[in-house]
């Protein structure tokens, strides 16, 4: 049992949902949908993480490239905007719903660009302390260019920022600002409209997900343009809805942490119960890895009297 619930959350984070369900599901049906952004900047939807692309003289580079077996549609989505290969591909993060195509990308001649968390969690059999994923992912998916703190890229005219934020969705989210297109690639540290999963597993934490909203917010005008992770192309409206969302949820379930109860508890509590309405009817998952986060216990210690 105990052995049971110390796996779980391993299992549910790095073999269940995402591998698994990139294997299993029939993407056949998908369709890449483009919106325009921004002067030279879009936004790609199909399956998975939002990609965002920027296209120029320079040549396209993307943001995060969904499933492998979307990789052809995607490149199919970029060539009726542009010509030419895609010369980089940016991962926010290393969950395969925002990596799945990096293979394909970097053998068709992408250089791939990633938070060096990125390639560690991709690549345990390198860096075996790295807990929370057991997939080995092919040698030519892997990031090729890493940083730790931030990187600019200058390309298709614009003056492109990828800076890395503290702990947030996992420990190697990274933020993409185009400061002339004014428009931000926040990954998964931004779902819109609905909670977030905060993988606990990689290292993720709900106070850094508060915190890279808020830095986004210092950086935005009212013009700004925001791609999230997952949802509808956003505003910096949208985000500040979110942060305050979660700045509610995270200052409840720090009173029940202080007070000792554990994470099931919290879940049973039901402390988003007014706010799930508006921002997800499913927020078991949510809940607990706030509540993680916070550094809830996962499940009761053994009671053995007279030791404390
Ligand atoms: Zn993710």
């Amino acid at each position: 049992m105990r052995l049971a619930r110390v796996l779980f959350p391993v299992v549910v984070a790095g073999v269940v949902s995402v591998p698994l369900s990139a294997r299993q599901r029939d993407f056949s049906a998908v369709e890449i949908e483009t919106q325009r952004v921004a002067e030279g900047v879009y936004m790609l939807t199909g399956s998975g993480g939002n990609i965002g692309l920027s296209i120029g003289e320079d040549g396209p580079f993307v943001i995060d490239d969904q499933f492998a077996p979307l990789t052809e549609k995607i490149q199919a989505a970029i060539a009726e905007l542009t010509s030419g290969v895609v010369r980089f591909v940016l991962n926010t993060h290393w969950h395969g719903d925002h990596t799945g195509g990096n293979e394909n990308f970097g053998k068709a001649g992408a250089m791939i660009v990633a938070h060096e968390n990125v390639r560690k969690r991709m690549n345990p059999e390198e860096f075996r302390e790295v807990m929370g994923n057991t997939n080995q992912a092919p040698p030519d998916a892997l990031p090729v260019v890493t940083f730790t703190d931030a990187v600019n890229l200058y390309w298709n005219g614009d003056n492109i920022r990828v800076f890395h934020v503290d702990p947030a969705h996992t420990d190697g989210d990274a933020i993409v600002y185009f400061t002339n297109a004014n428009t931000f690639h926040m990954g998964d540290t931004f779902f819109q409209g609905r909670y977030p999963f905060i993988d606990v597993n990689s290292g993720g934490h709900v106070d850094g997900v508060i915190a890279a909203a808020d830095r986004v917010l210092s950086m935005v005008d009212s013009n700004s343009k925001i791609i999230p992770g997952h949802g509808a192309l956003s505003g910096p409206d949208d985000l500040r809805d979110y942060r305050n969302m979660l700045i509610t949820v995270r200052d409840r379930i720090r009173v029940m942490v202080n007070e000792g109860l554990t994470a099931d508890q919290i879940v049973a509590a039901t402390p988003t119960a007014d706010l799930d309405d508006t921002w997800g009817s499913s927020p078991d998952r949510f809940v607990r890895n706030v509540a993680l986060s916070l550094g809830a216990q996962e499940a009761p210690g053994p009671t053995i009297p007279g030791i404390q």
